[in-house]
């Protein structure tokens, strides 16, 4: 067990917030990090994972606790059984930019436009980190769990994490705990072998960010260097030097809303189709059916808001922050809360509050938050 002095999380958050907790252990190898969680499990004091802090929002009282932080590493380059296609299996420690990084230079397709999100790779599955229209539930292929229940180690398929819209079994959304309570320790992700040239850009969302038209080709190489170019315009690559990226990205989800309520928003708003829903299937027991199958009932997609536009809109523009807060929305992006240096936890959720309130009188619409939530309530 490799226990350490509790350092503060505002070290290792990226929102800065967060005192020393009562206890903190390291994990630097794999078995290290199987041996302390079932260490710590045994006691039956509450514990938290924490890998690169970019998706937290801690209270200012100390985590009553161990904090559990992730420092395992390694990636691994294997086989795949579909022709054309390569595995890359990772560490959770490992940086998930590293990883990225990685799958580039190895000519590997399929995580590029994932490039700069911070954080680890054992908490991408918590939250299916997308950007650009890439989603890790595209490549994912299973993950290794240590279940909290059993204690044990096994191979779970990526379909058994029920990855959706930034979210999974895994993640503790606000209001509600973890429906799996388990820690990954290696992701394996199954890449299209495009090599090192130019190939056809795919996803509109990712060629219209990019300013490309639909016949655009271009390297994996490049497409990375362009999304962390366009990324950091927006503050969305951490960088100590920019108060702005002091976040944890976007603190709001955008919402996912009925079609009907879709209708009832400015029509300015942006919006997308979530998908499009197929009629279930119809199953009628042998003994009441009379011959008459019930024409198909007809099911309009949900839709997804901005929730950046939602925000400006309700009047609060980039930059905005409370009188004497030190948290402030990001100068560049609506949707990032910042401390904008010593700001607390505290400040952090009366400024969240306040967005959120704001969004509700003029659209109707509750925000939820993006990053989970310990010791702090909004
Ligand atoms: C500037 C900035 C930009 C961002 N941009 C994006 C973006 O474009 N897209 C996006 O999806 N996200 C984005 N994020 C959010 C964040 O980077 C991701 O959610 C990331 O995956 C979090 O990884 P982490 O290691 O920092 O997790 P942490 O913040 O350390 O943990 C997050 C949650 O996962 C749990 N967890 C951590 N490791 C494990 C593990 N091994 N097993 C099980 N649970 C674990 C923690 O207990 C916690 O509940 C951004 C954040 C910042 C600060």
């Amino acid at each position: 067990m490799t226990e350490i002095t509790p350092l503060p999380l505002s070290q290792l958050t990226t929102l800065r917030t967060g005192a020393a907790p009562r206890r903190m252990v390291e994990a630097r190898t794999r078995d290290e990090l199987v041996a302390e969680l079932r260490d710590v499990w045994a006691t039956g004091e509450p514990w938290l994972v924490v890998g690169g802090g970019s998706n937290l929002l801690v209270g200012d009282e100390p985590f009553d606790g161990t904090v559990v932080v992730v420092r395992t590493g390694g990636l691994e380059r294997l086989p795949s059984p579909r022709q054309g296609f390569a595995r890359v299996r990772a560490e959770a420690g490992h940086g998930w930019d590293e990883l990225v990084a990685f799958t580039v230079a190895e000519g590997l397709q399929g995580i590029e436009a994932m490039s700069g999100i911070p954080g680890t790779a054992g908490a991408a599955p918590v939250q299916n980190i997308g950007a650009y229209g890439q989603e890790l539930i595209q490549t994912l292929v299973e993950v290794e769990l240590l279940d909290h229940a059993t204690g044990d180690v096994s191979v779970v398929p990526a379909a058994e994490l029920e990855l959706g819209f930034r979210t999974s079994v895994l993640k503790a959304h606000y209001g509600a705990v973890a429906r799996r309570d388990a820690v990954i320790l290696s992701i394996t992700l199954e890449l299209a072998e495009a090599g090192h040239g130019e190939i056809p850009v795919r996803g509109a969302q990712l060629r219209q960010s990019l300013g490309l038209d639909a016949s655009s080709s271009a390297s994996l190489a490049w497409l990375r260097d362009t999304v962390l170019a366009t990324r950091a315009r927006k503050g969305m690559v951490l960088d100590d030097a920019d108060p702005d990226t002091y976040s944890a990205g976007s603190f709001f989800q955008n919402a996912i809303v009925t079609a009907a309520f879709a209708r009832t928003l400015p029509a300015a708003c942006p919006r997308w189709p979530v998908s499009v829903d197929l009629d279930p299937v119809t199953v009628i027991p042998l003994d009441v059916f009379d011959g008459i199958v019930p024409a198909p009932v007809a099911h309009e997609p949900d839709v997804k808001v901005s929730a950046a536009w939602l925000i400006e809109h309700a009047g609060l523009r980039k930059g905005f922050s409370l009188p004497r807060s030190r948290a402030g929305l990001s100068t560049k992006h609506a949707l990032a809360l910042t401390n904008r240096g010593g700001a607390t936890a505290g400040e952090l959720a009366e400024l969240a509050r306040f967005i959120r309130g704001r969004v509700q009188s003029e659209f109707g619409l509750m925000l939820q938050p993006e990053p989970v939530l310990v010791g702090v309530e909004i």
